[in-house]
């Protein structure tokens, strides 16, 4: 089962071209790492993909789950099952993630035509939620990420994820800042959370999060382009020898 096929993706910022054509196809049960120099366009190619205003399409075509996902706005694609975690994570003062994480849940109910759930047993779905990804309850009470670390607003993130069970999930950069535990304990939620139903795309620029979270396929991405796919045996690669050598190679292409 396809879930998303991207062909010829193009999307300019402020009037500058980024994406220059990036193709790649993900299937059900899949985790696709994309990986690249910084300023190669991996944050842009995930905020095109969530519909991110700033970020213009400007040409090729993004099918998710056999619909057209350049034609829908970002609550669309979001209800529709696409989830990205973002490289730095809104606060929300004021609302407490169990609040937030119900409207979240709520939403994408009532886009399936389904009821809004019982307060009562969202308490339930969410503390099963929180065992899974290994999550203190007391984050439930805490106003959307104010005042967290760095872990923390990427273990919420990941606690998101969980309630929501997205059909594709985009995780960009969600190892950055973090120490070793606290990345080991949200690598452990992604892996929990990857299941034959549904896809992951994990951007980094470092090997390090690939030794907890094992991808099926690594892309590079390159001015704009995914210039090399392979194995998971590319990112340790890469780890040995750096970028330098795949923008060379790859740059009569480009
Ligand atoms: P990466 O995530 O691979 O480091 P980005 O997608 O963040 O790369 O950036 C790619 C290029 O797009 C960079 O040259 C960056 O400066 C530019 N860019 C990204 N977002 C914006 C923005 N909001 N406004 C202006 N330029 C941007
Ligand atoms: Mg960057
Ligand atoms: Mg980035």
């Amino acid at each position: 089962e396809v879930i998303l096929s991207i062909r010829d993706l193009r999307a300019n910022v402020c009037g500058k071209t980024i994406l220059r054509g990036v193709n790649l196809e993900v299937r059900a049960g899949e985790i696709h790492a994309i990986m690249g120099p910084n300023g190669s366009g991996k944050s842009t190619f995930a905020k095109v993909l969530a519909g991110h205003p700033t970020y213009e399409m400007t040409g090729g075509e993004v099918i998710f789950q056999g619909k057209n996902l350049c034609e829908m706005q970002p609550e669309e694609r979001a209800r529709l099952g696409v989830f990205l975690a973002f490289q730095y994570p809104l606060e929300i003062p004021g609302v407490s993630n169990l609040d937030f994480l119900r409207l979240a849940y709520n939403s994408k109910r009532n886009y399936q035509g389904l009821e809004e759930i019982e307060p009562l047993d969202f308490e339930d779905l969410v503390h099963e939620k929180l065992d899974m990804v290994g999550i203190d309850p007391n984050f439930l009470t805490r106003s959307v990420n104010e005042g967290f670390s760095g872990g923390e607003k990427k273990r919420n993130e990941i606690l998101q994820m969980a309630i929501l069970e997205p059909k594709l999930a985009i995780l960009d950069e969600i190892d950055s800042g973090l120490d070793i535990d606290a990345l080991r304990s949200v690598a452990n939620g992604v892996n929990q959370l990857a299941s034959s139903e549904n896809a992951t795309i994990i951007i980094t620029h470092y090997q390090r999060l690939l030794d907890y979270i094992v991808p099926d396929y690594v892309h590079i991405m390159a001015r704009g382009q995914i210039v090399k796919f392979d194995g998971k045996e590319l990112a340790l690669e890469l780890e040995s020898r750096g970028y330098s050598w795949i923008l060379e190679e790859t740059e009569a292409k480009v």
